[in-house]
């Protein structure tokens, strides 16, 4: 078998545990600043889609249709209907996304100016070194290959094992 093969279900499972991990680190660091004090709320109204806009960011560097179906069926437990809005497909209207531990890289690693300058006002270097290495992940992983998809869990380990460190 070729590094280059498709991501392995093993390796999807250890994102899946990894993503649900960093989806709790997220709750308790941003979870009221989206809620309560979004800067983009504020300027582009409380029911714009903020960061949600994008269409297909949901499956970016994503090649395996076995992590797409757990995907979707992770949203309609989550109580997704299949709605259509105009930015991604899985946001529900005023709830959020209906995705925790299926997000992809790039909607997982997202941290806006806003969060970003919080969490360092608030933890110092720490919170910079979390928010470094969660920018890092975002941007430069994906799931598109065996090989790519194992980098992406070593970033993904480092953002968690700081974030527990934060909380
Ligand atoms: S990540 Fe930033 S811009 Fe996006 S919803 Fe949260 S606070 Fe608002
Ligand atoms: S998957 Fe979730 S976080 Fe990513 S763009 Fe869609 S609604 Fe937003």
């Amino acid at each position: 078998m070729s590094e280059y093969d498709a991501i392995t279900t093993e390796q999807i499972n250890i994102y899946v545990s990894l993503a649900s991990d960093l989806d709790k680190i997220l709750t308790k660091l941003t979870k009221s600043i989206c809620s309560n004090d979004c800067p983009r709320a504020e300027t582009e109204g409380k029911d714009s889609l903020r960061c949600c806009g994008s269409k297909f960011v949901y499956k970016s560097g994503i090649n395996s249709d076995e992590f797409l179906e757990r995907q979707m069926a992770e949203a309609f437990d989550h109580g997704w209907q299949g709605e259509t809005t105009d930015g991604c497909q899985y946001l529900i209207k005023n709830k959020g996304c209906s995705l925790k531990s299926y997000k992809s890289p790039l909607c997982l690693g997202f941290v806006c100016p806003g969060i970003m300058s919080i969490i360092q006002e608030q933890y110092g270097s720490k919170g910079l070194e979390f928010t470094e290495n969660m920018i890092e992940f975002g941007v430069v992983s994906d799931l598109s290959t065996k090989l790519e998809a194992s980098k992406t869990l070593e970033r993904l380990e480092t953002v968690v094992k700081i974030g527990y460190e934060l909380i």
